[in-house]
């Protein structure tokens, strides 16, 4: 286990640090004025092969385990960087990986791995349904050798900056369904074929830059071969995939709590009232040191769940608990850093009050904490089920 959070991937670290300089918090601010997609900046990463990390050398991509994934968002966020315009492009990757069939792979992985074809989009959310994933209500309607796909999504971040979607959908309406969890199917969609035909897009303007949307599905046509897996058994699909997701969001947070804790330090060094510095008080220096201890537990918890999913072993108790400590570090890491600048934390120049509407949506999304509570308590302490 990587114990002091520096051990592992040393030459990843390196190198994504190196790659990072070249997008400074200039870069950033305008992205993030104009609600911006970086495109150079996920151009810059999938040219040096970053994007594929994860894919297996036979499908033309470098093969490297999830922690090497999770190093690699940490240090994006670490350096100032922000590595949502691209990360879920590793973790739904899993799903076609781990589900499709040979075809379905060949077909895509490998464009996937040149930079070809990108695969940013992952509708699951609906407005009506929330957290409670099985209610959701788009349908896909097979007729002869193709699905027609009616509803909506709502959330579905990158969808204009990405060619592929995976999409989750009922083809069982939950009331006929033996169990809620049953009946749900998940589909590649070629979004570049559905644009216009079936498939529309609305962004949402978020508080921070995200490239959000709305997705709707006006009978659209999917092929049936687009079809991941069995039919009805999605929602086994997706959730195979989320413990790789909560544990590269921690990482990402990880990375967050880094920079935040690194900028309040530097500060606190340097800024002098009432004749010394201000990190020679201690109601400067104990918050910083605190969120630093917060931070390292918390990473301790991600490089658990990591281990334990390279070694193949059930993790979802250490992925969500990593999910949500992480994201606690990070937001308290942020609070701490803008009291320590004062009335500078809030200048768009500093950078900080950017991080610190970026990293506020880990205490959301992917998964609320409340939802990451009530899963511990009931499949870790056996608590009755709340939800
Ligand atoms: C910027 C952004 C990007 C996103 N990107 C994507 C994406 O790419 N793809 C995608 O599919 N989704 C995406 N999401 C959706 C995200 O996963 C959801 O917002 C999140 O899961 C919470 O769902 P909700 O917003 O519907 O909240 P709700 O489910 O409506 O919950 C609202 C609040 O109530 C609490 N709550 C609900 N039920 C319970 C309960 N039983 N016990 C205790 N508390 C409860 C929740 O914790 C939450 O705080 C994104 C969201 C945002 C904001």
């Amino acid at each position: 286990m990587d114990v002091d959070g520096q051990t592992s991937h040393r030459e990843i670290r390196a190198e994504i640090r190196k790659l990072c300089l070249r997008f400074p918090g200039d870069y950033w601010r305008a992205c993030d004025r104009d609600r911006k997609y970086p495109v150079e900046f996920v151009a810059a990463l999938t040219e040096a092969g970053w994007l594929a990390a994860l894919i297996p050398e036979a499908y033309g991509g470098s093969g490297l385990p999830l922690s090497a994934a999770a190093v690699m968002l940490e240090e994006i966020q670490r350096n100032g960087c922000n590595g949502a315009a691209s990360h879920a492009q590793m973790y739904i990757m899993g799903t076609l990986l781990h589900h499709g069939s040979e075809a379905q792979k060949r077909e895509y992985l490998p464009k996937i791995a040149s930079g070809e074809l990108r695969l940013q989009a992952f509708g699951v959310t609906e407005p009506a349904s929330g957290t409670d994933t099985t209610s959701i209500r788009t349908f896909a309607k097979r007729q002869g050798d193709q699905y027609i796909v009616t509803g909506q999504k709502v959330w579905t971040s990158r969808a204009e900056h990405s060619d592929l979607m995976l999409l989750l959908a009922r083809t069982t309406p939950r009331e006929e369904a033996m169990k809620r969890t049953d009946g749900l199917s998940v589909f590649i969609i070629d979004m570049r074929d559905a644009l216009g035909h079936g498939l529309s897009i609305k962004p949402i303007r978020t508080m921070m830059n995200h490239s959000t949307t709305e997705v709707f599905f006006d009978g659209l046509e999917v092929p049936a071969k687009n079809l991941i897996g069995e039919e009805g058994k999605g929602f086994r699909y997706i959730l195979s995939g989320m413990n790789a997701e909560r544990i590269l969001i921690a990482a990402e947070c990880i990375g967050d709590a880094k920079w935040f804790i690194g900028k309040a330090t530097g500060y606190a060094k340097e800024r002098i009232v009432f004749g010394r510095p201000i990190g020679q008080n201690q109601g400067v220096q104990f918050p910083i040191a605190q969120a630093y201890a917060r931070m390292r537990a918390a990473e301790l918890m991600v490089h658990s769940a990591a281990s334990l999913y390279a070694a193949g072993r059930d993790c979802g108790a250490e992925a969500n608990m990593a999910k949500m400590l992480a994201a606690d570090a990070a937001w308290e890491a942020a609070n701490v850093c803008l009291q320590t600048h004062g009335g500078f934390g809030f200048a768009e120049e500093f950078d900080i009050e950017r991080k610190f509407r970026e990293t506020r949506l880990y205490q959301v999304a992917p998964i609320s904490t409340n939802l990451i509570l009530g899963y511990l308590a009931e499949h870790v302490l056996g608590l009755p089920r709340s939800y």
